[in-house]
């Protein structure tokens, strides 16, 4: 009787999740990934392309690779891990980024959320996320961007108004002078977020700065 009460229900089809995660093995084999990649950035592409319109307009920014469309159980996942506090969000990353491919870097941080949004959220998911990447490949995490400004929820602006929104939000906190960073995000909408921050890198000194975010892109 307990038990039927205190199982884990899976996000994505409500059955019961044996892995004690909150999307069960099934939800996440069927997660979709993206059919094609820019050659030149990596940005996800409906169709074989060499180059695309992010390549033109993220200069600061070197390659992007996004893990999953945001559709099926994911969507419900990030929902989950930025507005219903659940716990085992970050758990539940590790497992979704598990065979994904890293390179050569000096440096993982994160896209910093800000300070009053973290106290509601209660976990980053984009921190998390960075986190494990760096257990994994045995490369240093470490926290580089602060945000200096609160930004409005980029998903709830216009297209035009989302570059605006995040200029010169953020600042960088410590010596990146020719380092290769990968900045991990949870969730990309249009990448100016992600620009902005590969800006402040560059300016900064960092001589690379990749992306990795675990859903977005096109659906
Ligand atoms: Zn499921
Ligand atoms: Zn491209």
């Amino acid at each position: 009787m307990l038990s039927e009460i205190f199982y884990l229900k899976c996000i994505g089809c409500g059955y019961r999740s044996e892995n004690g995660l909150p999307i069960c093995d099934d939800c996440i084999e069927e997660l979709e990934k993206h059919p094609h990649e820019c050659e030149s950035c990596g940005y996800p592409s409906n169709i074989p392309a060499k180059v695309c319109g992010m390549c033109k307009s993220a200069v600061y920014r070197d390659r992007i690779r996004i893990a999953y469309k945001y559709k099926g159980a994911i969507r419900q996942f990030i929902k989950e891990i930025k507005f219903a506090y659940r716990v085992t969000g970050a758990k539940t990353l590790k497992k979704l980024v598990e065979n994904e491919m890293i390179g050569d870097y000096d440096i993982i941080s994160d896209v910093p959320s800000h300070y009053s949004r973290k106290l509601r959220r209660l976990n980053h998911p984009a921190q998390g996320l960075a986190e494990h990447m760096a257990n994994l490949t045995n490369i240093k995490y470490a926290k580089i961007l602060t945000r200096t400004r609160r930004t409005e929820y980029q998903y709830k602006l216009k297209k035009n108004e989302r570059h605006v929104n995040v200029m010169n939000a953020f600042s960088c906190a410590r010596d990146v002078d020719g380092l290769r960073i990968l900045l991990i995000d949870d969730i990309i909408t249009t990448g100016s977020t992600t620009e902005e921050c590969s800006r402040i890198l560059k300016c900064s000194g960092a001589s690379k700065v990749d992306v990795f975010a675990l859903t977005g892109g096109h659906t």
